[in-house]
């Protein structure tokens, strides 16, 4: 078995039991790797770059679902509108309608999560939990995406725990919105959790881990590749 194969069924194992569903994040990989994990039985992964999923989308099986988990600029919101499964990192009215106009062109829905930052780091993109609810009911009657959770970028840590408390905040900020009843507003997806704290998240209510570096090994972002 491969490295990739073994990394996978090793996250896999302590996913277990838990409700957390596994995305590779893929970034900066190139597919061969991607086709390794593939055969290991992964069909969700996750890219931050709108090039990179243009570059592989077509190279690979097209039963994977491609989630962009990264930042989006409104402008490159068409070059993907017909690729991508899910959209995680939805923080603005202006990218949500941008996003709705290029689905409608695409003659589908596209499930968005709204990212939240949640750690309220200046570094990162994202609402505040504050911000959430209003962005909803700014949202909520775009045509052509459908608001489906929530995903949050916790701060970097070298101890996972430290991170438990804002997966917690993550789950009740969900729970506390899907009580508000907000017209077409489902908060059943929560994307929490990376290669460094995702067994917390699972524990902590996470549907889908983005892991990459404990599955593709460290990235090097000096040669491209
Ligand atoms: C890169 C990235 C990940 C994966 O991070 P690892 O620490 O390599 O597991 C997860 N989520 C987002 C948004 C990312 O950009």
């Amino acid at each position: 078995m491969s490295n990739i194969a073994d990394n996978i069924k090793n996250i896999q194992s302590k996913l277990e039991g838990t409700g957390a569903s596994l995305i590779a994040v893929s970034k900066t990989k190139p597919v061969e790797m991607l086709k390794e994990a593939y055969d290991a039985g992964i069909r969700d992964f996750g890219e931050n770059k709108v090039q990179e999923i243009r570059d592989k989308y077509p190279t690979l099986p097209k039963d994977i679902r491609w989630h962009m988990i990264g930042h989006l600029q409104t402008n490159k919101v068409k070059y993907i509108a017909d690729k991508v499964y899910m959209i995680h990192s939805v923080d603005s009215y202006k990218l949500a309608s941008e996003i709705s106009k290029r689905a409608l062109e695409a003659n589908r829905v596209i499930p968005v999560l709204i990212e939240i930052n949640i750690g309220d780091e200046e570094s990162k993109f994202g609402i505040r939990p504050d911000e959430l609810e209003e962005l909803l009911k700014s949202i909520n009657t775009l045509e052509g995406i459908k608001v489906s959770g929530l995903m949050c970028v916790a701060p970097y840590t070298d101890n996972a725990e430290d991170n438990r408390a804002y997966f917690k905040q993550m789950k009740q900020l969900s729970v506390d919105i899907m009580r508000k009843n907000i017209d077409n507003i489902d908060m059943s997806v929560l994307s929490m959790g990376m290669s460094g704290d995702f067994e917390v998240a699972a524990e902590e209510g996470s549907t889908y881990v983005r892991v990459g570096t404990s599955i593709f090994g460290e990235r090097d972002y000096n040669t491209g590749m």
